[in-house]
């Protein structure tokens, strides 16, 4: 085994910078100072608990724990090894990698089969685009195809390496044997039928493609891992997929169909404020999109959207705009579609092209460019909207049986958001659209909402002793519900608003810790126990500091906890006079219902004949200074 010299790790760690490592696979945002947050690439979330520190080079998931460097960080969203992960840097990034003397580079044999299958899919690539830019018949059949029939420029083949491959394979197996490419990875790169047994020879290799427009399809990471090809006038009657209009590489070892967005890689960096994702329904349709200008559109690769492609896309941002053909299968496949972004905390809107029955999304930017994009986008609809016109098209017109049917199809649909606030809103423009009392409404989802839990109830349990085995579903609603048990551990209690202040302002611990009572504190819910646990610590000189509390957090709840509160920046101007504040809401409600409870007793007398009158009037007393005495927090260095 080759090793890598330790300076050369040394050298690597000290010129990249992990935000632009982290930055390929995560969306970062400043979060404070050199630390930038995001979503973790390792668990589902919807609110971000994974921070860098690009000065330390260190990365840190406050939701899952994951932690590490720049090299680890390559190695685990890569599924390289060590080595690989070091070379994979250094070849991104122009640094030589050096080897300790006598030990060699590393071989073939010794890359990853994943990794061989990468850098097969680039020669590939290279391969059909360089057969697409030839001079000779395939090649001019390629481009005209593409500039007249397509109507696509030149430029955008080369961006995007469309290729083309001729009806006999395009020579394709010979360029690979000769790149010594292993058995293994031909076998199982998707491009070639090879019998079982056969042994690997030029002939043995079979092309799945031919005769084809090759569209490489990119992960999120930029890498080809698989292609589209597009039926054309070049492909040969004996293709086994000859009627397919296209047909895609098989899933691969690098290739999973339901974990990729086509362009994802590029849409996710134009995407922000004002820009949203716009999912159209194929590949050339985004390749169009990008043409005109509109750089943030991405396809599903193949004809169903999966869950695992939206919690990828929410990673980026949360507004996607749908535009699909405006047929009814088109409608179908947005309404089985929009639960899924609702569960993934995506916010959906659809384009439709109205009154324009014939013009497609294609031939619309086509002909009309980025203008026509920003008319539809004009009238675009609101989720609701669009699902109760494709759940019931004709609300004037309809029969209290196709309503409470339509009904039952939207409650479906609304159920899957998990924000209270926005099943309410839904909840009322879908009355206002069936035409049905909104009060009506509510109670006949509370029913469904009774019934759909009644019917959970009855279904087994998924193993919990089998991780891979739960589905993306219940992953979505375990990050889910961690997320709103984290809001709900007293986003308005005292507690809550003391933790941030002290996690900010890690001075105000000491005095702190002195000047609250830790009675006061409500240790009923996740906050009030964190907060009593870090006075105790700041107590005992014992504060690690905010960046080392990893062995104070016990469960996922107080993790996902502290690291919302680590990301939100309080504007506070003083926070010794807001500390204050807040010690003081918590002396109220810790002294105030005793008060009151004396209060009564002594307007009546007779009630509560135990309590002598003299030792009540004192205890009042005592609260009464206590509430009035003054709460200073000793200065804060
Ligand atoms: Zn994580």
């Amino acid at each position: 085994m080759p090793v890598i010299k330790p300076t050369c790790i040394r050298d690597l760690k000290l010129r990249v910078n992990l935000a632009d490592v982290v930055g390929r696979v995560v969306t970062l945002r400043k979060a404070g100072g050199a630390r930038l947050k995001g979503l973790c690439p390792f668990h589902n979330e919807k609110t971000p608990s994974f921070h860098v520190d690009a000065d330390k080079g260190f990365y840190k998931c406050f939701g899952c724990g994951k932690a590490g460097d720049l090299i680890t960080f390559v190695r685990d969203t890569e599924q390289l090894n060590f080595s690989e992960a070091v070379e994979a840097l250094g070849k991104r990034f122009g640094i030589v990698i050096e080897y300790e003397e006598g030990s060699g580079g590393p071989s073939h044999e010794e890359r990853s089969l994943r990794q061989e299958i990468f850098d097969l899919h680039d020669v590939a690539a290279e391969h059909f685009h360089q057969a697409f830019r030839a001079t000779d018949a395939a090649g001019t059949f390629f481009r005209t195809y593409w500039t007249e029939k397509r109507r696509f420029p030149m430029e955008i083949a080369d961006e995007f390496k469309i290729g083309g491959v001729d009806a006999q394979g395009g020579g394709l197996g010979a360029a690979l044997l000769r790149r010594k490419f292993s058995e293994e990875a031909l076998r199982r790169c998707g491009l070639f039928f090879i019998y079982d047994d056969a042994a690997i020879t030029l002939h043995a290799l079979r092309p799945r493609f031919r005769g084809r427009l090759m569209i490489p399809i990119r992960d999120h990471q930029s890498r080809v891992v698989a292609f589209t090809a597009r039926q054309t006038d070049l492909t040969p009657a004996d293709d086994p997929a000859r009627e397919a209009k296209y047909v895609n590489s098989p899933e691969t070892p690098i290739f999973t169909k339901g974990n990729l967005l086509f362009n994802l890689d590029r849409a996710r960096t134009a995407v922000g404020e004002g820009k949203p994702f716009v999912m159209v329904e194929g590949q050339l349709d985004a390749l169009r999109c990008w043409s005109v200008g509109l750089k943030t559109a991405i396809a599903p690769q193949g004809t169903s959207i999966t869950e695992s492609q939206l919690v990828l896309l929410r990673r980026y941002h949360s507004q996607v705009e749908c535009f699909f053909d405006s047929d009814s299968a088109g409608q179908k496949a947005a309404l089985r579609f929009l639960p899924m972004a609702l569960k993934a905390g995506l916010e959906i809107r659809f384009l439709t092209l109205a009154g324009a029955e014939k013009l497609d999304p294609d031939l619309l930017f086509l002909e009309r460019g980025l203008a026509g994009y920003e008319d539809v986008r004009r009238g675009a609809q609101t989720a609701m909207a669009f699902a109760c016109k494709a759940a019931l098209p004709d609300p004037f017109n309809s029969t209290a049986e196709t309503k409470s049917r339509a009904a039952q199809i939207l409650f479906e649909v609304i159920s899957a958001s998990e924000s209270e606030v926005t099943r309410a809103e839904f909840i009322k423009e879908a009355a206002n659209h069936l035409r049905l009392s909104p009060l009506a409404a509510q109670k006949d989802f509370q029913t469904f909402l009774a019934r759909q839990s009644r019917q959970a109830a009855a279904r087994p349990a998924p193993t919990a002793d089998d991780p891979d085995s739960s589905t993306q579903n219940s992953k979505l609603q375990t990050s889910g519900s961690a997320g709103t048990g984290a809001a709900a551990g007293g986003a308005q209690t005292p507690e809550h608003h003391l933790l941030l202040l002290l996690l900010h302002f890690e001075k105000l611990g000491p005095p702190l810790s002195h000047g609250l009572p830790h009675d006061w504190i409500d240790t009923s819910h996740p906050a009030g126990v964190l907060l009593n646990r870090f006075l105790g610590e700041f107590e005992q000189n014992a504060w690690p500091g905010r960046d080392h509390l990893d062995g104070l957090l016990e469960s996922d709840a107080e993790r996902a906890l502290v690291a919302n509160l680590l990301f939100e920046a309080p504007a506070v101007e003083d926070p010794v006079k807001v500390a204050q504040e807040g010690m003081k809401q918590l002396r109220a409600r810790a002294l105030e219902p005793r008060l009151r409870q004396i209060e009564l007793a002594l307007a009546n007398p007779d009630a509560d004949s135990e309590s002598d009158p003299i030792s009540l009037l004192k205890e009042r007393s005592e609260l009464q200074r206590q509430l009035r005495a003054p709460l200073v927090l000793a200065a804060v260095a």
